[in-house]
């Protein structure tokens, strides 16, 4: 990750603050600086790409390992109700971050 010039990258190498609630040696979640929900967190691996297209059997691994924490992080921070996920994916989803990750939104019912 060092002198990737991606503010996410910046965040796993700890040259920006973020507000974590859980690491380990794949994967970062932080609170969204502009919630978007009572509970709004970003999961993101410790490996730099942009979209699911570029899909190989490491970051298949990543990926894997991300959905089976995010059930309990989402549990451990006010979404025992449900949750949900989106991943945007390029310019029509309104993509502004290009280091894949994973919103769980939650803590409160949410509209479509
Ligand atoms: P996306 O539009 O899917 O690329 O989502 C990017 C998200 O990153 C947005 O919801 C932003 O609010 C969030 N974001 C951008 N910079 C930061 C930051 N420094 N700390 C936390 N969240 C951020
Ligand atoms: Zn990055």
């Amino acid at each position: 990750m060092k002198d990737c010039n991606c503010i996410f990258c910046k965040i796993i190498d700890g040259k920006i603050p973020s507000a974590k609630v859980y690491e380990d040696d794949k994967m970062l979640v932080f609170k969204d600086i502009e919630p978007k929900a009572k509970v709004h967190l970003l999961a993101i691996g410790k490996d730099h790409f942009k979209l699911l297209s570029e899909m190989d059997k490491d970051r298949a691994e990543l990926l894997s390992h991300m959905f089976s924490k995010i059930p309990q992080i989402a549990a451990d921070n006010g979404c025992q109700n449900g949750y949900r996920l989106v991943i945007n994916q390029g310019d029509d989803a309104g993509q502004t971050v290009f280091h894949l990750h994973i919103h769980i939104l939650g803590g409160e019912q949410l509209p479509w």
